[in-house]
């Protein structure tokens, strides 16, 4: 594909819609749209027409009638399986137009979408070798008693997804819901909708049954609110920030809805005197600035070993400044804009935060010069005093590290686990006993 593709080309929607029962909904006289922006240039490429709680109504019931009624829940496991494949492939022969569309709302590099495109497709065909190969159970241990558990398809879902990997974390919860017979009402991010816009439609060429999938969109607090409390929902999936998943799960415990949750993290990256630290340099450049930092995954918070810690510093800034910086549809760009005006705004506002809490700034905290426009952030590390610090403690979503400087391995694993977070860690040195009891001590 071109590399060079400029925004406004042919194919982005002028507005996007619902999706409801296969078919786009017209958007409604006087209802509120919100702006779709490349955050390259902040110009607004597409319009997102907000659902209000009774076109979320209209798309439970459409997926509440697929269930009840229609025919994915019944269908041979195999005919699922047939038409999962379909839609696999059926994605890949537009991954060019989903990577374009995907890039253009983010801002993440062309290169590194790619990565999440193909991964998109691969859910589906993942999740649908896993659903013809499950089996049930059976206990045979009391004599004269067979009890045996069948897995069934479990109803309707909400399906709430994030903006940092639009494609990829959307298909992903698609995926493992509608493979096992379920359906579903999605609704993405309000910032980032494009991409996974083009996906719901690209589902139904492919042959997916009216209804097993809705898509919505708009605000949390209006749209993403009056689907989860939905009656006509069964279950959730959540993946998003922290705050957001307790309010959810508050929700859905009114209801006695099961809900899964993937959630923050502010995960330690641990680097020894016994790592290779040429790797371990490698891997904590990518670990916090990938995906221009905005990855639940990120090793943000960086614990390095006193005797090595300089050295590891000094190389990790030099490296940091020569990050290119830059157009995001460039296949050499590393580090693209951020997603929204308001998260650029928050993530610099940790700069403040993190001098008035004692940390020193060893590179970066300005928005990148060079720029007329964009979203754009100099790639940012500091040096945290203590693991108090609301830059150790606090989700920042940016390219932004926070180093804290640890003595012995037990310190590190204690700082790893002082955090309110506990999605991953990561630990990088060549003394494998080191490795063994930092990966059963560090509770991630
Ligand atoms: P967010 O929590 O602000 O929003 C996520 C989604 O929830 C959006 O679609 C939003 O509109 C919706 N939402 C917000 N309030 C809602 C409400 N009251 N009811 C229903 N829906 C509501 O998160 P974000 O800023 O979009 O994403 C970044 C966060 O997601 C980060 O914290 C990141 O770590 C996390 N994340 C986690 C994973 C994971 O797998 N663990 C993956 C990616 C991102």
């Amino acid at each position: 594909m071109n590399d060079a593709i400029q925004p406004g080309r042919p194919g982005v929607p002028e507005r996007v819609t619902s999706l409801i029962a296969g078919e786009r909904v017209a958007p409604k006289p006087g209802g509120h749209d919100l702006p779709v922006i490349y955050p390259a240039t902040e110009q607004t490429v597409s319009l997102l027409r907000e659902a209000d709680a009774d076109e979320v109504a209209a798309a439970v019931l459409a997926a509440r009638d697929a269930f009840d009624r229609g025919p994915w829940p019944r269908m041979h496991v195999d005919e699922r399986k047939d038409i999962l494949y379909r839609v696999r492939d059926l994605l890949r022969v537009h991954a060019d137009e989903l990577v374009h569309l995907e890039c253009l709302n983010t801002g993440i590099p062309v290169h590194h979408i790619r990565g999440h495109v193909t991964r998109m497709a691969r859910n589906f065909e993942f999740f649908a070798e896993v659903a013809s190969t499950v089996s049930g159970e059976a206990y045979t241990q009391a004599k004269g008693y067979l009890t045996y558990v069948t897995r069934e398809p479990r109803g309707v879902a909400a399906l709430i997804a994030p903006w940092n990997a639009p494609l990829a974390l959307a298909s992903m919860r698609v995926a493992t819901c509608i493979s096992f017979g379920n359906t579903c009402v999605l609704k993405p991010s309000e910032y980032t909708p494009l991409a996974v816009a083009r996906m719901v439609e690209i589902l139904h060429e492919a042959g997916l049954p009216p209804g097993v999938v809705n898509m919505v969109n708009g605000r949390g607090a209006v749209t993403g609110s009056a689907l989860v409390s939905h009656p006509g929902i069964d279950m959730i999936g959540f993946t998003g920030g922290t705050h957001t998943g307790r309010a959810i799960m508050a929700a859905a415990g009114h209801d006695l809805k099961p809900c899964i949750l993937e959630l923050g993290g502010k995960s330690a990256n641990i680097v020894t005197e016994h790592a290779d630290l040429e790797r371990a340099l490698d891997g904590a450049l990518l670990g916090i600035y990938a995906n221009n930092g905005q990855q639940c995954l990120a090793g943000s918070r960086i614990l390095v070993q006193r005797s090595v810690s300089e050295q590891f510093m000094a190389r990790f800034v030099e490296r940091t400044r020569r990050i290119r910086i830059g157009d995001p549809m460039q296949a050499t760009t590393e580090i693209g804009p951020l997603c929204f005006a308001a998260h650029l705004e928050r993530v610099l506002g940790y700069v403040e935060i993190a001098k008035a809490d004692g940390a020193q700034l060893l590179t970066g905290g300005r928005r990148a010069s060079g720029f007329e426009h964009g979203l754009y952030m100099e790639p940012t590390a500091v040096l945290a005093p203590a693991n108090s610090a609301r830059v150790c403690q606090e989700e920042i979503f940016g390219p932004f590290a926070t180093f804290l400087v640890y003595d012995t391995i037990d310190d590190a694993i204690r700082i790893a686990n002082e955090s309110p977070f506990g999605l991953v860690s990561y630990i990088w040195s060549q003394d494998l006993g080191e490795v063994m009891r930092v990966s059963r001590e560090v509770r991630a």
